[in-house]
């Protein structure tokens, strides 16, 4: 039976076509393309030997002498994409700012992080705290009046990559309980009956226009009133997910003059919020420019690796004992995340197990087993 098969696979390997004459005819139907056909290299359309060697020497000098065009790669003036001049319907919205010849730019109002504040904006982050369906006022100003039906759009995308493809909608617990047409867009003007709602029929992205009002007289700029309609945690909708909305001033043709981009975080305190995650951000951003310093001035710095070891020990010797509380939503998600836990606990205990056998310079035995004496044989020996 055995050998029966392993004659049949060496039969079948003798099959295979290996010799060199189907692989010259491969090599020559190769050549033969227009890839080789250079007017100089006459030579090359004949690189095989009569020793059957291929001349590869030949064709590298060739590629040396005719010299390599250096600007292949660099794309003409022309080809490459102009900022500002996007169509109105591209698959993925384009989020950088873009002031334009109007310089148009937004402005929010300035209203601290109390506890009772509905709606503030974070210049530090560039990011819109504010509570569901409560009114947030922006300011737009431009440095000339736009055309005639100039408007303003507001569209949400998702800030991150990997959910950027998927549109911004209203989950469907909040959509049901709403009896407005619109009751699907995430993002609302309010105080005009001039607002328009509209989605794109490829993208299925939504967007909400209203006409731009010059400012009044003694005034510089407009007001637009936006609210937000989902809570950033809301299941089935943005579900965490962080989102962007961009603002742009567009011809009545839908051609950008201008736009502006913030994040937004739709959340029960808009102030509490915004205060911890500017802590969080000028935190983060000191680590940055200690490792930015050491990185530029590498020689009078001394060795920080050693530092941080001591100190990774202390704290672990001293021990986090602080508890704390986790709310987890499901039974499921709760067994998966108890499991990690008790990994980590029991991580923790075999640790300072290994640490007390350090101590004493003898390895303790795994439980179920006992240490080896000296000249005495273990089974399996
Ligand atoms: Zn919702």
């Amino acid at each position: 039976m055995m050998e029966e098969q392993s004659f049949d696979s060496l039969q079948l390997s003798q099959n295979l076509p290996l010799s060199q004459d189907s692989f010259r005819e491969l090599w020559e139907s190769v050549v033969a393309a227009p890839m080789f056909t250079t007017p100089t290299a006459t030579e090359v359309n004949e690189p095989w030997r009569a020793d059957g060697q291929m001349d590869m020497q030949l064709i590298n000098e060739q590629v040396l002498t005719e010299g390599f065009d250096e600007n292949l790669f660099e794309l003409h003036p022309d080809v490459l994409p102009k900022d500002g001049v996007t169509p109105p319907s591209s698959t993925v919205p384009v989020t950088t700012d873009y002031p334009g010849e109007y310089a148009f730019q937004l402005r929010f109002q300035k209203s601290g992080t109390a506890k009772s504040v509905t709606s503030t904006f974070s210049e530090l982050l560039n990011k819109l705290y504010c509570q569901l369906a409560k009114t947030s006022p922006i300011e737009v100003l431009v440095n000339k009046e736009p055309p005639q039906g100039a408007i303003l759009r507001a569209t949400a995308v998702y800030k991150k990559t990997e959910h950027v493809a998927d549109v911004v909608r209203r989950c469907p617990h909040h959509q049901n309980e709403d009896a407005a047409e619109h009751r699907s867009h995430l993002i609302r003007v309010e105080g005009s009956q001039r607002a328009q709602y509209f989605e794109d029929v490829h993208t299925k992205r939504q967007s909400v226009t209203v006409p731009y009002e010059p400012p009044q007289l003694g005034s510089e700029m407009t007001t637009i009133l936006l609210s937000f309609m989902c809570n950033s945690s809301c299941m089935g909708g943005m579900n965490r997910r962080p989102i962007l909305t961009i603002l742009t001033l567009e011809t009545p043709e839908g051609l950008v003059l201008g736009r502006r981009c913030f994040e937004v975080r739709v959340c029960a305190c808009p102030g509490r919020d915004r205060k911890t995650e500017e802590e969080n951000s000028s935190k983060m951003q000191n680590g940055t420019k200690q490792t930015k310093k050491r990185k530029s001035a590498p020689a009078p710095v001394p060795d920080t690796t050693s530092v941080k070891k001591s100190k990774s020990q202390s704290s672990a010797e001293e021990e986090d004992k602080d508890v704390h509380v986790l709310h987890i939503r499901g039974s499921e998600r709760y067994e998966m995340l108890k499991k990690i836990n008790d990994g980590l606990e029991l991580l923790d205990r075999e640790s300072k197990k290994s640490k007390v056998s350090v101590k004493h310079e003898v390895p303790l035995p795994s439980s179920g087993k006992r240490l080896l004496q000296r000249g005495e044989r273990s089974d399996s020996d």
